[in-house]
């Protein structure tokens, strides 16, 4: 196995940004393998399958084929073939997706899947289990996190400077709800390990958080 590199940390920590542009430095691909869990909870809705129901969604996630492709260096996510990349931000979807990522089943799946990736190239992956359960071999393993406030403030300008209308006590309100779900669920749940560098991008800039990283690699 290749020595790739794995990102943790919760909701809009800055991970996906900062793991982007490390990729773009390595030369290496970026695998965000929160859109796995997007893209499954995509299927379940499409299926009519609660998000609560762990039962159906464990026999789901092996009748549905998520996949991984790159067009121009762009991840985009298939269910049973069809492209769902455009479905994946919404906040119903965030919800799901963290709701379904507490069934054991489902977790074990897309590690298998992300695994496969990593195995045929040097990769960095962002998520909440990559340095714990996805990667744990890997010596280049980071948390990338941020106080709630600051994280919804991040959110709430994002939101407004692409035009959306945003309130942002309902934001770090849902910031709040996802951290507790992924980090209190009994089953492989988001933590940085003694083995993992801790980068707080509360007072960072982004530039400073990539170049963090790039001083270990
Ligand atoms: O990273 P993102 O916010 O897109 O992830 C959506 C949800 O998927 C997270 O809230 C989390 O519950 C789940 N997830 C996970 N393990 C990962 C990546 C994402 O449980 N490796």
């Amino acid at each position: 196995m290749k020595q790739s590199i794995g990102i943790d940390g919760p909701a809009g920590a800055g991970k996906s940004t900062v793991a982007k542009r490390v990729a773009a430095i390595l030369g290496i691909p970026y695998l965000d393998t929160g859109a796995m869990y997007r893209a499954f909870a995509v299927a379940a809705k499409r299926h009519g399958v609660d998000f609560l129901d762990e039962e159906t969604l464990a026999k789901l996630v092996h009748e549905v084929d998520v996949q991984v492709r790159y067009e121009d260096g762009v991840q985009h996510m298939l269910v049973d073939g069809e492209d769902v990349t455009g479905e994946l931000r919404t906040e119903e979807i965030s919800q799901g997706a963290s709701l379904v990522s507490r069934v054991p089943a489902v977790r074990d799946r897309m590690t298998e899947l992300q695994r496969e990736v990593a195995h045929e190239q040097r990769v960095i992956m962002d998520g909440r289990d990559i340095c714990t359960n996805v990667l744990p071999d890997t010596p280049y393993k980071f948390f990338v996190t941020a106080s709630a406030e600051e994280r919804a403030n991040r959110r709430y300008k994002q939101l407004l400077e692409s035009g959306q209308e945003a309130d942002y006590d309902t934001i770090l309100h849902d910031i709040i709800r996802r951290d507790k779900q992924d980090s209190e669920r009994a089953y492989k749940p988001l933590y940085c390990g003694a083995d993992t560098k801790l980068i707080d991008t509360t007072d960072m800039t982004i530039e400073e958080a990539v170049e963090a990283i790039l001083s270990e690699v």
